[in-house]
């Protein structure tokens, strides 16, 4: 078997013709979504994806605005301006580019954003929402995967979610929102024991390691999805993922390729995450 590509600049492109036809008509309402993006210091991994997220919020129609401070700004200083922007009508969603100064405690940065505001979804708030299924928002990139899941049009009530990682950002919210749509979890992590026992089970799996070839075609159920997360660099610098793309395409079901995967989808969920909370504060 030749898996199905799940093509993720594909579904992105739809995504954000929906955000722009929605951002366009709430514009004429009078309330024109706003995002604004915090970044400090110089780190220049960070200034790509800065500058990415302000690009893609133009090219939606949505106001954003961004905020530019050197490494020295104090935490007290950030608080403020956290405060300030939770005060802005204007702006209806804040990010906070991480990873922040270590003189900053970034946790402390999180938990001042207004939850009604916090289109990353990082705020412990909406961790507890997702947790609860009560509304909040949800982490731009297990989010994206949920859509890439869909579009594949496969139920995931009784199927076997495997995640493999467990960060608070990625791994963990994952889980919790294939749980959400009644996938049996399970979540592997560093200290698991025979992985790929694990994955042999899986009707669906997630790699959100950071780790080149963690997924290798034997570990892989013919017919599986596989979504994947990894951002890597190989030996030959070029950008790859968690799992051996080559390989584990002959014996998946789908597959997402990487680069053109969740990459793409991560911007597009927090034009989403920003649009609906414009539309949630105009309701
Ligand atoms: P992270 O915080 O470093 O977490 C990695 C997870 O992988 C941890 O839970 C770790 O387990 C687990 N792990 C490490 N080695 C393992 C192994 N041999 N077997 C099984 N599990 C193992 O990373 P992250 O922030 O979740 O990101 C994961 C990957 O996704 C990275 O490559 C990152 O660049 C990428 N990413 C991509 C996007 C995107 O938009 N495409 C967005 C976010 C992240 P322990 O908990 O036991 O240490």
């Amino acid at each position: 078997m030749t898996a199905t590509i799940i093509d993720g600049n594909a579904l992105a492109a739809e995504l954000r013709a929906d955000v722009r036809r929605r951002a366009a008509a709430l514009t004429a309402r009078g309330v024109r979504p706003g995002l604004a993006v915090v970044l400090v210091g110089e780190d220049p991994a960070s200034q790509v994806y800065v500058g990415k997220k302000v690009q893609a919020c133009q090219d939606a129609g949505l106001h954003s605005v961004l905020e530019r401070y050197g490494a020295e700004l104090t935490e007290a200083a950030l608080l403020d301006r956290i405060a300030a922007l939770n005060a802005d009508p204007a702006i209806h969603g804040i990010l906070v580019q991480l990873p922040l100064p270590k003189h900053i405690d970034a946790q402390k940065v999180i938990a001042a954003i207004d939850p009604a505001k916090d289109v990353d979804g990082f705020h412990v708030a909406s961790a507890g929402a997702l947790l609860t299924g009560t509304p909040g928002f949800w982490s731009c990139t297990p989010y994206g995967c949920m859509k890439l899941i869909e579009r594949t049009g496969i139920d995931l009530a009784g199927k076997h979610a495997v995640v493999i990682g467990r960060s608070n950002n990625v791994g963990k919210p994952m889980a919790l929102m294939l749980l959400q749509k009644n996938a049996t979890v399970t979540i592997c992590h560093s200290a698991t024991a025979n992985l790929k026992h694990h994955t042999l089970q899986a009707d669906v799996i997630v790699a959100a390691v950071g780790r080149q070839n963690t997924v290798t075609a034997d570990m892989v159920k013919p017919g599986a999805v596989v979504i994947d997360i990894g951002m890597n660099r190989n030996a030959a610098g070029k950008l790859c993922g968690d799992v051996d793309f080559a390989g584990v395409r002959e014996v998946a079901g789908w597959i997402t390729p990487v680069p053109g995967g969740v990459g793409p989808m991560t911007v597009t969920m927090l034009l989403v995450n920003t649009l609906e909370a414009a539309e949630r504060a105009a309701a």
